[in-house]
């Protein structure tokens, strides 16, 4: 990689982080078929070098501006937006959701040191980056939490199982952090691919309910609100 494609440190930090988590690592890797990266490895001489002797990290506005067209995000995340965008899964409305909601919470107790209040009893923010988040869908009131949120990338797994091949997450490695087998013959009746099986048959099964109501619809002329 060359300094004019570096991101900024923030992202060099998350990068490494997941690469120390070696299975989740090669497992994405695997799954989207990116072994390129897997092979490629940490840029430590590019980043070495975009170090400047006071040991501030900077690429250069070359790379600053490849960054932040190619993702849409400021190079340095201050000057980040404050909310996250967000569809709601059921209509695709936009909300609109503060990172943190705990400067708020914080204004409400001024006088106060946060310091000087016990962990237990301190106030928690319910932003997108917190762990009591929680909104609502102005469109169709759905109620989102990270839980939801869970349920909602466990169908986006089974979407990508389905429509593009991509193994669900977990499934793909054995509990030494291994593939499970190259071979074909052993891979079709693998144990540990049967989450896979499963949801492709249900989503075939699905398939089937949903055609037959919609012919059933047309050839019968149900009143049926699809
Ligand atoms: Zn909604």
């Amino acid at each position: 990689m060359g300094r004019d494609v570096m991101p900024p440190l923030d992202v060099l930090f998350i990068w490494h982080t997941f690469m120390l988590s070696l299975q989740k690592y090669l497992e994405e890797c695997l799954r989207f078929g990116r072994m390129d990266f897997w092979a490629t490895g940490f840029p430590w001489d590019t980043i070495t070098a975009c170090f400047n002797e006071d040991t501030t990290y900077n690429p250069g506005t070359s790379a600053q501006e490849v960054f932040e067209e190619r993702t849409g995000y400021a190079w340095d995340n201050l000057n980040g937006s404050p909310v996250k965008v967000l569809l709601c899964p059921k209509d695709n409305t936009q909300i609109f959701i503060p990172w943190t909601t705990c400067d708020s919470i914080n204004t409400t107790i001024e006088a106060r040191d946060l310091n000087d209040i016990d962990i237990d009893t301190r106030p928690l923010g319910t932003g997108y980056a917190e762990k009591e988040f929680h909104t609502t869908c102005p469109t169709c009131s759905t109620r989102i939490t990270h839980e939801y949120l869970q349920v909602q990338k466990f169908r986006k797994d089974a979407e990508g199982l389905v429509l593009n091949n991509y193994p669900l997450p977990g499934t793909i490695l054995s509990p030494d952090g291994l593939p499970i087998s190259d071979s074909p013959k052993k891979l079709a009746g693998c144990p540990r691919l049967f989450p896979n099986r499963v949801s492709v048959q249900a989503a075939v099964k699905a398939s089937a309910v949903v055609v037959d109501i919609i012919i059933r619809k047309h050839t019968l002329n149900f009143d049926l609100d699809l």
